[in-house]
Formats: C-alpha cells, sequence, structure tokens
C-alpha cells in the first residue's frame, strides 16, 4: 500500500488524494501570455486521474506574472510588494477563469480557494479551511488553490506556492504532493556542472540534503526555487505525505513521470496525529528557546521542556504562541506552544522548580512546552 516510487503516485489506491502545483513558469510565458496549449493536455491528464479514482487539488501560482504582464509588460510586477499584489489582483481573475474553462471542457468543475499563511496557522481557520477543502473534493470539485496575493502583507505571506502546496496536503489530508517544476528534480550540486546526479529517491531530509539547493529559481518567473521545496519537503514528511518534484515543462508532464520514474521522491518519514502535523508545519513562530545539552537530549527522547534547560529566550512572545527551540549551536530542534510569555521565561530560564515560585511571584507551571503542544524538527 505504502508510496515507494515515483509511479506510486499515480495509483488510486497508494494515492487516493494528490495535490499537483503547477509553477508561474509552466503556465505563463516570459511574455506574459498563458500557456493555453500545455494547461489543456495537462488539464486532460487531471482528468483522466479523476476518472482512474483520485481526487486532485490543484496549487496554481501564475497570478503575479499573468497579471503583472496585463498591467504593464515592460514592468517587473514584484519590483514592490504593492505592485505584486496589483499583479496578483488583475492575474488570479484571469488564472480561475483559465482553469475553470479548462476543467469545464471535460465536465468538471474548480473551485478557487484563495489561502493566506494565517489561514493556515490559526487552528480553527485551518479546521475551517480544511473542512471547505473536504467538502469540495466529496462533492467532485477540483479546488484550485492560490495564495490570497493581493491581501497577503509581507509578514505574513508564505511567498512561494511549494510550501503553501505542503500545507493545502495537510489540511486536505492528502497522501502526495507532486511539485511540478522546470527542473527534473534535486540534483546533487548545481545541475549545469560536470557530473550532477538527479537524486531520485529521499529517505529523510538531512543536512547533506539542505545543502543541496541554492536559494533562487530557474525562471525568474515564480518565487520558489529549490530552497522552498525543500521546506515543503520537510512538512510533508513530517506529516506522513510523499512529495515529489517532477519536471513540468514537456507535454503531458504526468505521465511522463510515471512512465518514466524521472524526478525526485521524497519519502514520508513519520505520521504526527492531525494536530501534531498542523503543529510541526506551521512557519511563523514568534521567539526561540535555546536549550543546554541535556534538555536537547531529553527533548529528542520525547519529554517535555523544562525551565531548568532553556539557557536564552529571545523575541516577545505570550502564552499560547508558537516558538521555535534551539539547540546550544543554534540548529533548531524543536517547535511548540510556550506556556509562558517570553518575559516569563526570562525570569526563570535555567531554574529548577522549587527557585521559580520566587522569580515569577506565583506557583510555576510544570512545563514550558508540554510535549503534546510540541513537535520535533
Ligand atoms: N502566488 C504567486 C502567484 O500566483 C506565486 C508564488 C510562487 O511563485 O510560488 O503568482
Amino acid at each position: 500500500m505504502n508510496i515507494s516510487a515515483l509511479p506510486d503516485l499515480f495509483d488510486a489506491v497508494k494515492a487516493r488524494r494528490i495535490v499537483l502545483k503547477i509553477g508561474s513558469s509552466l503556465l505563463v510565458e516570459s511574455n506574459g501570455e498563458a500557456r493555453r496549449e500545455w494547461l489543456s493536455g495537462f488539464v486532460a491528464e487531471i482528468a483522466a486521474m479523476t476518472r482512474s479514482g483520485q481526487q486532485v487539488i490543484v496549487v496554481s501560482s501564475g497570478a503575479i506574472a499573468l497579471g503583472g504582464a496585463l498591467l504593464d509588460r515592460t514592468a517587473n510586477p514584484r519590483r514592490t510588494l504593492a505592485a505584486a499584489q496589483a499583479s496578483a489582483s488583475v492575474g488570479q481573475i484571469a488564472l480561475a477563469g483559465l482553469w475553470s474553462d479548462k476543467f469545464a471542457a471535460h465536465g468538471l468543475t474548480a473551485g478557487q480557494m484563495l489561502l493566506t499563511l494565517d489561514d493556515l496557522e490559526d487552528r480553527r481557520r485551518y479546521l475551517n479551511a480544511s473542512a471547505t477543502l473536504a467538502h469540495l473534493i466529496e462533492a467532485g470539485v477540483i479546488p484550485v488553490v492560490n495564495e490570497n496575493d493581493s491581501v497577503a502583507t509581507e509578514e505574513i505571506r508564505f511567498g512561494d506556492n511549494d510550501r503553501l502546496a505542503a500545507r493545502v496536503a495537510q489540511a486536505a489530508g492528502a497522501d502526495a504532493v507532486i511539485l511540478l517544476s522546470d527542473v527534473d528534480g534535486l540534483y546533487d550540486r548545481p545541475p549545469g556542472d560536470d557530473g550532477a546526479q538527479l537524486v531520485d529517491t529521499v529517505d529523510g531530509i538531512d543536512s547533506k540534503i539542505l545543502a543541496m539547493a541554492r536559494p533562487g529559481s530557474g525562471s525568474g518567473l515564480g518565487s520558489g526555487g529549490m530552497v522552498s521545496k525543500l521546506q515543503a519537503a520537510q512538512i510533508a514528511e513530517r506529516a506522513g505525505i510523499a512529495l515529489a518534484i517532477i519536471n513540468g515543462t514537456c507535454d503531458a508532464p504526468l505521465a511522463h513521470a510515471s512512465g518514466t520514474g524521472r524526478g525526485t521522491l521524497f519519502l514520508p518519514q513519520r505520521s504526527d496525529t492531525a494536530r501534531k502535523a498542523w503543529l510541526g508545519g506551521r512557519l511563523a513562530p514568534s521567539g526561540t528557546l535555546r536549550v543546554d545539552s541535556g534538555c536537547e537530549a531529553a527533548l529528542r527522547s520525547g519529554a517535555s521542556l523544562l525551565a531548568a534547560g532553556v539557557v536564552g529566550v529571545s523575541g516577545s512572545f505570550a502564552r499560547g504562541d508558537l516558538v521555535t527551540i534551539t539547540t546550544m549551536k543554534g540548529t533548531k530542534l524543536a517547535q511548540g506552544l510556550a506556556e509562558y510569555s517570553s518575559h516569563e521565561c526570562q525570569a526563570i530560564a535555567g531554574k529548577r522548580e522549587e527557585q521559580q515560585a520566587d522569580a515569577l511571584g506565583y506557583a510555576p507551571r510544570p512545563t514550558v512546552i508540554h510535549r503534546d503542544h510540541m513537535v520535533l524538527l
């Protein structure tokens, strides 16, 4: 039943529910024209997948690239946030129209969902988005999701649809994500270099894999690049979701990937409970707690975070906010919901329970972050 190779993603039993993320450079020419023919072929492939019993969710980029050209062909639509937002506003309506028309030609209905980072960071709104996705899928609709770029501000943006696709996959309870890109997948060194090898399977992202990604994307039209794809893969692997990067530039890219198996497949590593998966995928922590090595070992073996192990507090957070836990070296170790504000954490950092009441002026809580509200990264 488990997904172990790329062609498994096209098997309705192994990957019943699947998110397909399409990058800007596949949908929009560099002159700003929509790539209608490519899209027609691609939508025909999706229609075939749905006939075989797969449930498909589309995460589509392209609003900024499409709208930018409609507004001013000569200027870079991403030159300022305001310009990108205006471009997205014009482009999104065109993009939604394209998808809707192409699906209608196959008797399929598309439903648009525009999400911001906050919609998926906040638990209540996340559950709400999740319920809408479930309802659309049950009704046989193909959800077409994008970031709500025309309202999202810099601080609360995903900025790339790779991580959005991984978060949508979590919210939808999907089995797999395919990121369609303009490269074949992850290479062990810059793809132009002599002897660069495509990595076909990644069984757990480690520092060696992370070092293979360099910032920036090939086409310049989107904002993704390999760094955000690996971040998406990390969100997915912790949530028990398989993720693949494939090249979308050819005609019928899905048939090509399923036939040749070419691409990079990231195997799922854990299957956290739904709530822990949501917590682990959250992207906007309000602060950081640095812990000593004894505490690090305790957390790795499943313990809660106690004040005695905290050696540093940074950022400003309130009780209940998301914070990152780092090692002495500054490596991210875990994230979770703080039981104390940053101010209180400063007062009790390094102190044993019996010393904490004095520092706080009231009886301390047993943990700084309880294991039930914490996820190892
Ligand atoms: N949401 C952006 C758009 O529709 C694309 C983000 C990305 O490039 O991943 O244009």
